[in-house]
């Protein structure tokens, strides 16, 4: 019967020593330590800034402990958390201070850097976190704001309900201009509960009852969680970040995303569990350093947030135990996870984006909104306790995309007979050739399967007659060599000759990711000069 609100969550690290918090390079906080500069830090909102219930307050850093502290400390007393993309330009970043109307801003010094002045413009207060140089004026330094950490610190008192929004993280901004998803305390919760079910879910359909589940559940010492992925996005605050302080155990922080550096860190840290998105994961597997580090710390290996080549698999399989691997599909709008898909499961299917975790269902349905049968491909849509509230400030876009409780998630996809959701491509992205469908994701895993493949994008490209043609930008594995005919080869047979790329262009860069580390297909195509209409 816990309170379903996030300071809850930050209320059960209070006194608790032992295991650490957070930890970031040589810096550990225990839990007891990040309660209290959290209580003090929300104390400081309320009596030095007069942040009442529903203000904004936003975060615009790296993955610095102070994001995570000042996300409860907000959180805890009613405000909503606004995460701002620690890559936006200052312009960006400054459409996200007026989006959300933010009264206060915690920033680190090259946020406060790019944003050159607006916030005093904005008149909205500025934080500064690890901001060594002279302060914009009005700005106040994080140490010089907390003053002395108490060993009693307490919260100030909330009156805090469910429903009641807490956060407001953008959208990727993927396909567009990124909107601000409103998520209350209760969606939050409900995406930590949901990833914990299904946790439990693998292991009973590996043929253990629940008793046993729980036993060996328990017998785990509490999770060491490396989060690779920034803490600004859904992915990384609610799948990695909220999950592991509910359950007391540590988040391991990286100030950016490095191979190198997260091997290290899971030898270290006797890592037990990692969430990245595909990319990552494939980069770490195929890293010639991988068997120079002891890596048997490691139990689970999640990715989320963009289509996870089956071939990924067959990669982990060689590598590492295979049980231990594990995708989910979900995005900002339903507090990032509604499938998961994990152990034997994933084994069995690399191409399902898994079962809707407990909270949720999913429906498959035609443009008109009608019930698709198992089988047939149409709009994704999710029904549960994780969808947001809403898009803020935009009544439109909300009407359109949440109708009496269903999030339209603009992905196309398919269920099959047992309920394993399969996702086929966003609806924006799907190539329509001379009336024919082409699945860009279905065309990306068969490239995939090609041993020396790294990355891949396939976008359409236009044609006078055909409307649309199939294109693929591909980055080899570094040290790999590919050539388009040797390519050409490998997809004979394993695709309709209609899917198979008329343009293949081998690249050796990376791909045009944004910070959530998804494809940008609009930059792919404009680099390639396959925007024109
Ligand atoms: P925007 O909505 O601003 O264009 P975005 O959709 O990328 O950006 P997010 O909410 O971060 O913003 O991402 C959710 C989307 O990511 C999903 O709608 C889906 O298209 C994609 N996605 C997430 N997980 C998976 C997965 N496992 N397989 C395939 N696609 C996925
Ligand atoms: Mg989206």
């Amino acid at each position: 019967n816990a309170p379903v609100h996030l300071r809850a969550i930050l209320e059960g690290s209070r006194g608790r020593d032992g295991a650490a918090a957070l930890v970031y390079g040589d810096e550990r906080m225990s839990h007891a330590d990040y309660f209290r500069t959290a209580a003090v830090f929300a104390r400081r909102l309320v009596d030095d800034y007069g942040v009442a219930k529903g203000d904004r307050v936003a975060i615009a850093m790296r993955n610095h402990p102070e994001w995570v502290v000042a996300f409860f400390a907000a959180a805890g007393i009613g405000a909503i958390v606004v995460p701002l993309n620690s890559w936006w330009t200052g312009a960006e970043l400054e459409f996200g201070l007026t989006d959300s109307g933010a009264k206060v801003l915690v920033a680190d010094s090259e946020r406060i850097e790019r944003l050159a002045g607006v916030p005093e413009r904005l008149g909205v207060a500025v934080v500064a976190v690890r901001a060594p140089g002279p302060l914009p004026a009005g700005a106040r330094a994080w140490p010089d704001v907390l003053g002395e950490v108490p060993g009693d610190a307490d919260l100030p008192p909330a009156d805090l309900a469910p429903d009641d929004p807490a956060t407001m993280f953008y959208t990727s901004g993927t396909t567009g201009v990124p909107k601000g998803a409103l998520g209350s305390h209760r969606n939050m919760i409900a995406n930590i509960l949901a990833g914990s079910y299904a946790r439990h879910r693998a292991l009973m359909r590996l043929g253990l009852e629940l008793p046993e589940v729980r036993a060996l559940l328990d017998a785990l010492p509490p999770s060491v969680v490396l989060c690779v992925l920034p803490l600004f996005h859904a992915t990384g605050a609610q799948t990695v970040m909220l999950p592991t302080l509910a359950a007391g155990g540590t988040l391991v922080l990286m100030y950016r995303w490095d191979i190198e550096e997260a091997l290290r860190a899971v030898e270290r840290e006797r890592v037990t569990a990692i969430t990245a998105v595909p990319a990552m994961i494939s980069q770490m597997l195929s890293s010639p350093r991988l068997a120079e580090h002891d890596l048997s710390s490691l139990l689970t290996l999640g990715s989320g947030g963009a289509p996870a080549p089956p071939a990924l698999v067959g990669r982990a399989r060689a590598r590492l135990h295979e049980l231990m691997l594990g995708q989910g599909y979900g995005m900002t709008e339903c507090s990032a996870t509604a499938t998961i898909n994990g152990g034997r499961d994933y084994l069995l299917r690399p191409d399902s984006a898994g079962l809707p975790v407990a909270t949720v269902d999913v429906k498959v349905v035609d443009p008109a909104g009608a019930e698709l049968p198992p089988g047939e491909v149409g709009e994704v849509w999710i029904r549960g306790p994780g969808v947001v509230l809403g898009y803020w400030g935009r009544p439109e876009a909300t009407a359109e995309t949440f109708t009496d409780g269903w999030l339209h998630t603009g992905d196309l996809g398919r269920l099959d007979d047992e309920g394993f959701v399969y996702i086929v491509d966003r609806a924006k992205d799907m190539i329509i050739r001379g009336g024919e469908n082409v699945y860009c994701a279905e065309v990306e895993a068969a490239i995939h399967e090609h041993p020396a493949v790294g990355e891949v994008a396939v976008v359409g490209v236009p044609h006078e007659v055909w409307g649309e043609e199939v294109g693929a930008v591909v980055h080899p594995i570094p040290g790999h060599t590919l050539a388009e005919a040797d390519l050409r080869g490998h997809l004979d047979g394993r695709l309709a000759p209609f899917k198979v790329p008329a343009h293949i262009r081998i690249v050796d860069r990376d791909l045009p990711r944004n910070a959530a580390g998804k494809l940008l297909k609009r930059r792919v195509k404009a680099e390639h000069g396959w925007d024109a209409g």
